[in-house]
């Protein structure tokens, strides 16, 4: 069946006629990148005859969750269907006893952490885009937030997913419980996977009890005096929640976007430390060690945050660097983990690069779990080519030098469209033929998220 027409209409019987939006069809021959359709299906049921009529039709499908990622993961390869799981946002049950939530797909993630904190339950996530992303956008990219630092990632808290096959079979890859040797670890392999093996349309979520919140702010003079106090933070066996890092510039350009000056932080450099109580207690065990640490490396200048108000004022010049960063000027962005004692080296390392590379950019990140994003800024001089050349020339320079170091590329933005070549270097040759077959297996004819990752 290749007349596009009578396929829009076989959709159009699956979803109703009012949850396909086409394109313009004689754009779609195979030129463009765009999609012959966008389609919103309401139940993992439609989703599944979806994927069967295309699977029998080769039409290709791509995913769209809540489209935040910043790897082109949800780019159109031209002429396929653009799945939309926006109407999939019921949140099932949350499960007090086993500190579980059942949720479909297309929840937007801050929705979902605020329905489990009046059960007294916490997702113990805050990732930046909560607000704009879907619980199903960041088990697919396997995301992260600053509390990975304690909680690890996404891939950490999944217990079961209800997956969609290209075929359109529908299965759960694992069960409700938290301890199940009953062969391979079905779950993981769908976390992180991109859209690339199957469309997660459900998933059972593992929870935390909630907790209180206290946080440091603190500069430092130099990148040394930051290194040492985390350092001597772990190493006596402090437990934070949270330990983020902000450069200079950065934190320059975010008290600009956000007009307020109250915070001064002198040319020095800065981190977030959140530590954790159960919800209960009224002060912080570790107060008075921490004041001495600070009293010892930084300069002076350290806030600690309380109330809710205070956390929020304190962290937003954290959170919002991504949107001050749009509103400064075009930008690359380019994401990175590295072992945290050779985190130092390398960040001292990709300063120069940058320099050398006369690039103007900002590196902020997860200094905590090693994970850094730099944002280097569009150098009007060269023509939009030249400076996209001569981003992934020094990208690729970086790359190599963060595998020598044993670290990974991309470390939390996943891999999608953009970051395939600094994939290509980061992961062995025996590691992709593995991760192709695992595709062929699952995804013959190449019909999910074609074009992604490899
Ligand atoms: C301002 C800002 C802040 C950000 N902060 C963070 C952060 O703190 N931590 C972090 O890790 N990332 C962050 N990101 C990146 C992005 O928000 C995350 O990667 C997020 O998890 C993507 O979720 P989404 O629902 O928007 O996914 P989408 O962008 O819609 O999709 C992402 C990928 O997953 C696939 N996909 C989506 N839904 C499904 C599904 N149900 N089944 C199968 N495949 C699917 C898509 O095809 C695509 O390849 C940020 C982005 C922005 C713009």
């Amino acid at each position: 069946m290749n007349n596009i027409k009578t396929m829009l209409d076989e959709l159009k019987l699956i979803v109703g006629a009012e949850r396909v939006f086409s394109y313009n069809e004689q754009k779609n021959e195979g030129q463009s990148r765009n999609p012959i359709a966008i389609i919103f299906p309401g139940t993992t049921t439609e989703i599944s005859y979806i994927m069967k009529f295309c699977y029998s039709n080769n039409l290709k499908v791509t995913v769209k969750g809540g489209g935040s990622s910043v790897n082109g993961g949800v780019l159109s390869c031209g002429s396929d269907i653009v799945l939309s799981l926006e109407r999939l946002n019921n949140i099932i049950e949350v499960n007090k006893f086993e500190r579980i939530v059942t949720t479909e797909a297309g929840v937007v993630t801050e929705n979902l952490k605020n329905e489990v904190e009046k059960h007294g339950l916490s997702f113990p996530q805050n990732i930046s885009s909560a607000g704009m992303s879907f619980i199903g956008g960041n088990i697919a990219i396997r995301s992260g937030s600053p509390k990975s630092f304690k909680y690890g990632t996404m891939a950490n808290y999944i217990l079961n997913l209800e997956v969609v096959l290209p075929d359109g079979q529908i299965i759960w890859t694992g069960k409700n419980v938290k301890k199940d040797s009953a062969g391979y670890n079905l779950t993981q392999l769908f976390t992180g996977s991109e859209g690339t093996l199957g469309i997660i349309t459900k998933a059972v979520i593992k929870l935390t009890p909630l907790k209180k919140e206290w946080l440091f702010f603190i500069p430092f003079n130099s990148v040394t005096h930051m290194y040492d106090f985390i350092n001597e933070v772990l190493v006596i066996g402090l437990n934070p929640s949270s330990i983020e890092f902000l450069d200079t510039k950065g934190f320059e350009l975010v008290s600009n976007y956000l007009k307020d000056g109250r915070i001064s932080i002198n040319k020095s450099f800065c981190i977030w430390m959140e530590f954790e109580t159960d919800f209960w207690q009224t002060d912080l065990p570790e107060l008075e060690i921490m004041n001495r640490l600070i009293a010892k490396y930084s300069n002076n200048n350290a806030l600690f945050a309380e109330s809710s108000r205070e956390k929020e004022d304190l962290w937003k010049y954290r959170n919002k660097i991504g949107e001050a960063c749009l509103d400064y000027a075009e930008f690359v962005d380019y994401d990175f983990s590295i072992p945290f004692l050779a985190s130092q080296h390398i960040y001292e390392r990709i300063i120069k690069i940058l320099d050398e590379h006369h690039f103007e950019g900002i590196i902020v990140g997860h200094i905590g779990d090693g994970n850094f994003h730099i944002n280097v800024f569009r150098d009007k001089n060269l023509t939009q080519d030249q400076w996209k050349s001569k981003i992934e020339r020094c990208f690729m320079i970086i790359t190599s030098l963060i595998i020598d170091f044993g670290g990974s590329v991309p470390g939390e933005h996943g891999v999608g469209y953009l970051n395939k070549k600094y994939f290509n270097l980061s992961v062995g040759e025996k590691q992709k033929q593995l991760m192709k077959e695992i595709k062929k297996i699952l995804d013959p004819k190449s019909i999910l998220n074609f074009d992604k990752i490899f």
